[in-house]
């Protein structure tokens, strides 16, 4: 990967929870590379295969205001941790130019306590991945036993830090404050599911809401998923998750219905507009550069 930050695209988005797309979309913004390897990722032409061109911390601010200028709901900064810092000074630099959506963390949640402390005083809401809390399911998958600790610990942290900004804000429907902790069930893992549940309803039932996500759609060629490309979950499983959910008290968030599961979502990075029109419009690409 060459120095600095690199970026694949910025794209107004209708793929978010409904919350976070408002009118014309979440403003989308593709970082390459990931802290995580995971073997369902939709997104490794740009995560493993680090597919993007260097953007200055300049240029980016201008493609925040760009996304803005475009009606986005809010900026969504995908997988940036890699590039915190270079984030934060250019999140900085587009306020001062008159930036006013609100700006996300949309990650795997394996963060560091410092990079979510760097981060407080920047971010409005927090999108976090809960992948598994079980280290031999991390450590298979993903090759990082340490990733549910680091989850555990980032998560709550951002938690914290919303309640210190005031808590969850929502006007007209769309998220202004606030956090949506995503997970996405995983084929033959439904025990370790049970567990992230069980987790999330002790420590955040009352402080973010659940995006459960059953829509396993691995990318086809890349020999890497942990199911075959037509795996689509049973409705036995489903049935079981709806149980959990029900034996835990989560009531509040979003949830994903197998049926919906489809390969239209996954990107192709050397496009100019990754996504179906319907759901995206670009609006910067690492081609441009
Ligand atoms: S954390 Fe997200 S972007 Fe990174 S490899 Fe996993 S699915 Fe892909």
């Amino acid at each position: 990967m060459p120095g600095g930050v690199v970026a694949a695209s910025a794209v107004l988005h209708k793929g978010e929870e409904p919350p976070l797309i408002g009118e014309k979309g979440s403003g989308a913004v593709f970082f390459s590379g990931c802290t995580l390897g995971c073997p369902f990722c939709q997104n490794e032409q740009i995560s493993i295969d680090s597919m993007g061109a260097d953007i200055t911390d300049n240029e980016l601010a201008a493609v925040f205001l760009a996304l803005e200028a475009e009606g986005a709901s809010n900026i969504n900064l995908v997988t940036a941790t890699q590039f915190t810092p270079s984030v934060i000074a250019a999140v900085g630099e587009a306020r001062a130019k008159g930036l006013q959506i609100p700006i996300m963390w949309n990650s795997s949640g394996y963060e560091t306590n410092r990079t979510v402390k760097l981060l407080s005083e920047t971010i409005d809401i927090w999108l976090p991945d809960i992948k598994t809390l079980d280290p031999m399911v991390s450590e298979r998958l993903f090759g990082a036993r340490d990733y549910p600790a680091a989850a555990r610990a980032s998560i709550k942290m951002m938690a914290s830090q919303l309640e210190k900004r005031g808590g969850e804000l929502i006007e007209d429907n769309v998220m202004k404050r606030g956090m949506i902790v995503r997970h996405l069930v995983m084929p033959g893992e439904l025990d370790s599911s049970r567990a992230v549940l069980e987790w999330y309803a002790e420590n955040l039932i009352d402080r973010a809401m659940l995006s459960l996500m059953v829509q396993y759609t691995p990318v086809n060629e890349s020999g890497r998923q942990i199911a075959g490309p037509d795996y689509i979950m049973q409705d036995n499983e489903y049935n079981q998750l709806l149980e959990w959910l029900d034996e835990f008290g989560i009531e509040e968030g979003f949830l994903q219905s197998p049926e919906a599961a489809s390969k239209e979502w996954i990107p192709d990075f050397s496009r100019l507009n990754p996504f179906p029109e319907k759901y995206s419009k670009p609006v910067w690409h690492w081609k441009f550069k």
